[in-house]
């Protein structure tokens, strides 16, 4: 029999989870019994995703610039990398202003309804701006200090702390480079085969993943607020969504034009990294899918993904900060404010930054809205509006986020000549 294609079988786990889920909580004991036994398989799939991204982000890190051999090589790619991550937001940020002011999803919100949505979500809000607080009290230059690590093994036990992770292994990858290739060999040697070792583990644990997406879409059903307040916001819900569809279209766009890839051959490539997105909502979960896709099926070589990719999941977030635009705006119009020019300006260099101080995990995007927020003189507790809808949304931008980390990675190989052909890639899929 023909295997189904891991994206099918994904898709199938999403599916059946959500229609089990909708079946069970009609039952007065469903929505429990999925807490407390089907909802755990969920968090052990994440756990074992996130369990893999420090020794993969180490070791790929590491592998990637030892083969590259050549620190001005490094730098220039280091360069594009950034220049490429920076447009690629402003892009997204801008285009969550344009939508947001011609749909004018704040407008539709009646003042009842604003009222009822305020009240009960404000605990919720209140966690998220007091989360914000902390890092608003931070200098100017935190989060430069916060990028070198005082102690390797405190930076690497919490997935928090990704770029300090990055920081290490870059140092680490570049004096690898400068000693004496006789001292280096077998430390290369090494980390290449402990990067097979960890590229073997994703393989198992995709094995699960079909499983894993059930148990955790049948929870989010469970899990979910009112239909009438989803239906309350479903314009601003909509807004996001169309926006976050149409920055897909503009990495496809790049992708095509660029790279000379079909629209369909990135979007097969990527299906079960964006799946996987979906249902974690965290690119730093999905990261170790991520980059088995974009070098088994895009044909990145492991040199760029590894460096392009584990930095992409921290710091570039297209869709976060499409959604945080879209939000702050409808935040403000909900409460019948006008937004100048300039502040709509502000708040596109506010989302950008916010959105690169995102944590890659769920709802990070939404505490980093409470900065947007506050720049722009919206005010926070507003919050509380667009809370019922958040993890949905939250879903879908993390789709986005992979997603752009997967173009800058596949334009980043090409301008260095580093992309596989197609022909090539067929072959060594099927060998
Ligand atoms: N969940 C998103 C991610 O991991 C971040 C966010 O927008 O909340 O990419």
């Amino acid at each position: 029999m023909k295997k189904i294609a891991l994206h099918w079988q994904i898709l199938l786990g999403m599916a059946l989870g959500a229609i089990f889920a909708f079946i069970f909580i009609r039952f007065s004991w469903g929505t429990a019994f999925i807490t407390d036994w089907i909802k755990p398989f969920g968090n052990i799939f994440i756990n074992a995703l996130k369990l893999i991204a420090v020794p993969l982000i180490f070791a790929s890190l590491v592998n990637g610039i030892a083969e590259l051999k050549d620190i001005s090589k490094l730098s220039k790619m280091g360069g594009r990398t950034i220049v490429m991550y920076l447009l690629t937001t402003l892009i997204a940020v801008s285009i969550g202003l344009v939508i947001v002011n011609l749909i004018n999803p704040g407008k539709s919100i009646a003042p009842e309804t604003r009222e009822q949505l305020m009240q009960s979500y404000e605990g919720d809000a209140g966690q998220k701006i007091s989360e914000a607080q902390r890092q608003r009290d931070a200098g100017p230059l935190q989060a430069l200090e916060d990028l070198v690590p005082s102690n390797f093994f405190a930076a690497a036990s919490d997935n928090g702390n990704m770029l300090q992770v990055i920081f290490f292994a870059l140092f680490f990858g570049v004096s690898l480079i400068l000693i004496p290739e006789k001292t280096s060999k077998p430390v290369m040697e090494f980390f290449n085969g402990f990067n097979e070792v960890i590229l073997k583990m994703i393989d198992l644990i995709m094995m699960a993943a079909p499983y894993g997406v059930f148990a955790l879409l049948a929870s989010l059903v469970a899990e979910a607020p009112s239909k009438d307040l989803f239906i309350a916001l479903l314009w601003y819900a909509f807004t996001v969504v169309l926006g976050l569809a149409l920055m897909l279209g503009v990495y496809l766009l790049i992708v095509w034009v660029y790279t000379k890839r079909k629209p369909s051959f990135f979007m097969k490539g990527m299906a079960p990294a964006q799946l996987l997105a979906f249902s974690t909502s965290s690119s730093a979960a999905t990261l170790p899918v991520t980059m088995e896709r974009v070098e088994k099926h895009l044909g990145v070589e492991d040199d760029v993904a590894s460096f392009v990719l584990p930095i992409g999941a921290t710091i570039n977030m297209d869709g976060t900060s499409l959604y945080q635009a879209v939000a702050a705006v409808f935040i403000a119009q909900a409460f019948g404010m006008d937004l100048s020019l300039g502040a709509q300006l502000g708040i596109i260099a506010t989302a950008t930054l916010a959105s690169i101080g995102s944590a890659a995990v769920p709802g990070a995007g939404m505490v980093m809205l409470v900065i947007v927020l506050g720049q722009a003189g919206i005010p926070e507790a507003g919050l509380a509006l667009i809370f019922a809808v958040d993890r949905p949304l939250d879903m879908c931008r993390t789709i986005i986020n992979v997603s752009g980390d997967a173009t800058v990675s596949m334009s980043v190989a090409k301008s260095f000549g580093l992309l596989k052909e197609e022909d090539q890639l067929d072959r060594e899929l099927t060998t």
